[in-house]
């Protein structure tokens, strides 16, 4: 399979090393509030790619890491007295259900910070005793020590800082605190009602990107296939997490691929909690069959931005009528000891989509020819790859 690496701007092929499983890493969620379609969109869309893999007989350790030590986290607990662990606790196991619904095959592991703090101490004492990191009022990332800063994003010095002004990780610069604004912590200190952890750079908490390389590392490896996540992670979190990977290990690539998925809007612009124009999945799989929702997400090409809109997922509810219709029909036809194989032709089509970049556009495209065609047994084959384990019904 070849995927357009954001760092290059190529195609590259992606398989795993001589006997062993592919590796991939996708950045998950903060658990504070439940997903919306943006997020639906990535894990769909990396659960397509999975599976794909895994039907064609590739193995995949895949992790999707979950940030439960993060602002956002703490600042919904106070708002709503709880405790950051049983916010995160609950919003957790809502995610999990959501994305069980929504067809996943589940990550092997979901490791969360809180429970991964001596990796992280162990990648950040390293990076210091290399000399990558200094010292003022937190341990802070040295980004001018890394040749390539910005790279992978592509932006320049100047759009770096306005996203991170944007971001609200622009910080300090100045003798106490960072000595250039593109600078990060490795290693923050904790406020009063948020959890501390010892360590020899004082009490307190890992930044935000530190996570990324050390769980990566702990349950992949120091260099991993496929790394993902949505778009609006490249810059900072993905450049930041490159730099102290590379730094920390001396080893290049830190990921042999990064895949990002695109931006979902709705009434016109990106669906963000700012903004508040969010559509929930919960909505989503209200309105419509879970299979019609997977369904209309992936005719979108995984990297584009797209705008969601209802009378696309009614579309592909009426859709996935037709084709549960069909699937029932033919269940109950006796083909005796000699069930159908799938048309051979249009298994290559749809795996030659797939195996170009991930286009489920075109294999969207291949189970609509299998329905027309009436061949059950191609339709079930990429129904489980396209829709996964969703109910169409
Ligand atoms: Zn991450």
């Amino acid at each position: 399979m070849r995927v357009r690496d954001t760092l290059t701007g190529r195609k590259v092929a992606v398989a795993p090393a001589p006997r062993k499983p592919l590796t991939l890493y996708v950045c998950g969620v903060t658990p504070y509030e439940s997903g919306h379609m943006g997020h639906a969109f990535t894990f769909s869309m990396f659960d397509v790619l999975l599976r794909f893999f895994e039907a064609n007989g590739v193995r995949v350790k895949y992790v999707q890491n979950i940030t439960d030590v993060d602002d956002p986290l703490f600042e919904r607990a106070r708002r709503d007295n709880l405790d950051w662990r049983e916010l995160a606790g609950r919003e957790i196991q809502v995610h999990i259900r959501e994305m069980t619904v929504l067809g996943w095959r589940p990550p092997d592991v979901l490791p969360r910070v809180s429970e991964e703090i001596p990796q992280i101490l162990a990648a950040v004492t390293k990076l210091h005793a290399k000399g990558f990191a200094y010292r003022t009022d937190e341990l802070y990332f040295d980004a001018s020590k890394y040749r390539g800063f910005g790279n992978l994003s592509h932006l320049s010095r100047r759009s770096m800082l306005r996203k991170l002004r944007h971001e609200g990780l622009l910080g300090r610069v100045g003798p106490d605190a960072k000595q250039d604004a593109l600078d990060f912590a490795l290693w923050r200190r904790s406020g009063p009602d948020e959890p501390a952890w010892p360590s020899q750079f004082g009490d307190g908490r890992p930044g935000w990107h530190i996570e990324c390389t050390a769980m990566s590392m702990h349950y992949l490896g120091e260099q991993i296939d496929l790394h993902g996540g949505g778009r609006d992670l490249v810059y900072s979190h993905h450049e930041s997490e490159r730099a102290q990977s590379e730094s920390l290990t001396g080893q290049k690539p830190f990921a042999r691929a990064w895949m990002h998925t695109g931006l979902v809007r709705y009434e016109g612009y990106k669906m963000s909690k700012s903004r508040g124009n969010l559509v929930k999945i919960s909505e989503a799989t209200q309105m419509a069959p879970a299979a019609a929702v997977r369904l209309y997400l992936v005719t979108h090409r995984y990297g584009r931005d797209w705008t969601f809109e209802w009378k696309g997922l009614e579309r592909a509810s009426r859709y996935i009528e037709q084709v549960r219709k069909f699937l029932a029909d033919d269940a109950r036809f006796d083909y005796g000891r000699r069930p159908p194989k799938p048309d051979p032709k249009l298994m290559a089509e749809f795996n030659a989509a797939l195996a170009d970049d991930l286009d489920t556009p075109r294999a969207v495209r291949a189970l609509r020819a299998a329905l027309r065609q009436g061949d059950a047994a191609a339709v079930r084959a990429m129904k489980e790859v396209l829709l996964g384990s969703t109910d169409l019904s």
